[in-house]
């Protein structure tokens, strides 16, 4: 999982911008470790996608790497009635449907 990352002040941004929210230094995508935790997240009932069943965990996962780095992903191994704030989470491959995280082993 790549996020970007400032090359001078090496502070980690998401959700992306243009340029570092800091000083300013270009951004570039880097490698995290995938390990993080559920900051928040809801439960989805409605088929916006047919193609992909409800119900469905979307949740905010802050990650291991910077207090306050968020990411939005899909939470997928558990029940939704079994997901829980601050529960310990790691990223899947999962390289077209964007941030996939399951509980972490
Ligand atoms: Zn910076």
């Amino acid at each position: 999982m790549l996020v970007p990352r400032c090359a001078s002040c090496s502070l980690w941004v998401s959700p992306p911008q243009p340029d570092c929210p800091d000083c300013g230094g270009e951004l570039v995508a880097r490698a995290v470790s995938g390990r993080g935790t559920v900051f928040t997240y809801t439960v989805n009932h409605h088929p916006f996608d047919p193609s992909i069943p409800v119900p469905y965990v979307i949740a905010i996962v802050e990650l291991a790497e910077q207090k306050d780095l968020r990411v939005v992903a899909g939470l997928v191994g558990c029940e939704p009635d079994a997901v829980r704030i601050g529960m310990a989470v790691e990223a899947l491959s999962a390289p077209d449907s964007g941030p996939l995280f399951s509980p972490a082993a």
